[in-house]
């Protein structure tokens, strides 16, 4: 390698570059490309966060990456762990501006007390510009996307941390966290891409889930893509009128449209799809509610997913009362649907649905 090749700046994050970038790159310093595949193993399979540990690059190359190059890594900054075994992570980026994120490890356990699965669910942004009024994450504002290898690294760290204290990897992926995935989405599409890549993550990508509050032409694009991932729609409201109150998207890009984008992403896909919805109290939670879910989950194959909400402070909506679920639950039963109650994890550390936000004076997402 000469360095007569050398055409990028010095400071180049190998982890902000998607994976054709990051081989045309080390083919410009004169690289061939199973070095290229060698030192995405390093970044994304083995978490490598200096050159230095790229043992089987030679020590030429791996001292003229370091000159050029340098590898961007987050940090855990702190650490939850609730009653039920759910951890939260705060995540400092390795940012001028100190910017934090937040991700979840939910560890569902056989009746024997074993460990079944591993859910992660991941942030894509600081922050969220969407606003919906139930949502902690919605009142920070909106700061900056995450890049790719942020989102992979919250999933990294957090399946060594699963492997040390379960002796087992995580199972399950939802970009669930802070932020619209959507909104995100070249780098939420990267990150997928690399979770299930042999040289990555290695993990299927049916075990990755992307939310979206219903970015319709983010989900045909999504449905383009053909990445086998699977489609959750963070419904909340089964007719516009409610929906409109609390999710101020749904005033530009309504049912009609979401239904549209989700026809598109099956016909496409011939994957179902999955509705969240979080059931609040004396809101959306009466029978005539569940009979017009009832027909949104006509649209294509999908199942529902009711979630029980834990309250945030400064939101009038609240958590729907024991029997008002069950009332519900009995009209969806009664119209055949495939319905699931998920009581958020975590309450304790406020790590359920919709609270994930810096707290304790990092407002503002700092
Ligand atoms: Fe943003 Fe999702 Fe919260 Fe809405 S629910 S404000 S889209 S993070």
């Amino acid at each position: 390698m000469e360095n007569n090749q050398i055409t990028e700046t010095p400071t180049t994050d190998l982890k902000s570059l998607p994976k054709e970038q990051l081989t045309e790159y080390l083919e410009d310093l004169g690289l061939q490309s199973y070095r290229s595949d060698q030192v995405f193993q390093w970044l994304y399979q083995k978490g490598a966060s200096t050159f230095e540990e790229m043992t089987n690059l030679s020590k030429d190359l791996r001292a003229t990456l370091s000159e050029l190059a340098e590898i961007k890594r987050i940090e855990v900054f702190n650490q939850q762990e609730s009653k039920d075994g759910t951890i939260k992570f705060l995540f400092k980026l390795d940012d001028p501006n100190d910017y934090k994120v937040e991700a979840v490890l939910i560890p569902d356990y056989y009746s024997d007390g074993s460990i079944n699965r591993i859910t992660v669910c991941v942030s894509s942004q600081v922050g969220c510009m969407f606003g919906c009024s139930f949502c902690a994450t919605g009142k920070m504002g909106y700061f900056r996307n995450l890049t790719h290898g942020e989102i992979v690294d919250q999933v990294q760290i957090i399946n060594e941390v699963a492997e040390e204290k379960f002796g087992k990897k995580i199972n399950n992926i939802v970009y669930m966290g802070m932020g619209e995935p959507l909104h995100n989405y070249k780098a939420v599409v990267e990150s997928a891409k690399i979770l299930s890549d042999p040289l990555g993550l290695e993990m299927s990508p049916r075990r990755i889930t992307v939310s979206t509050v219903g970015l319709s032409k983010q989900i045909k694009q999504l449905a383009d893509e053909d990445l086998g991932v699977n489609l959750a729609i963070s419904l909340h409201a089964a007719d516009d009128e409610k929906r409109d109150k609390i999710m101020p998207i749904n005033e530009s890009l309504n049912l009609e449209k979401l239904k549209e984008a989700v026809t598109y992403f099956f016909q496409r896909t011939q994957q179902p799809v999955t509705y969240e919805y979080l059931l609040f109290d004396q809101f959306n939670d009466f029978v005539e509610d569940a009979h017009k879910l009832a027909q949104i989950t006509r649209w294509v194959p999908s199942k529902v997913n009711i979630i029980m909400y834990n309250n945030v402070a400064g939101v009038e909506l609240k958590r729907v009362r024991e029997n008002r679920l069950d009332q519900f639950m009995q009209a969806l039963i009664s119209k055949d649907v495939t319905a699931t109650v998920r009581r958020s994890r975590g309450d304790d550390i406020d790590a359920g649905c919709g609270q994930l936000a810096i707290k304790e004076g990092q407002e503002r997402g700092k």
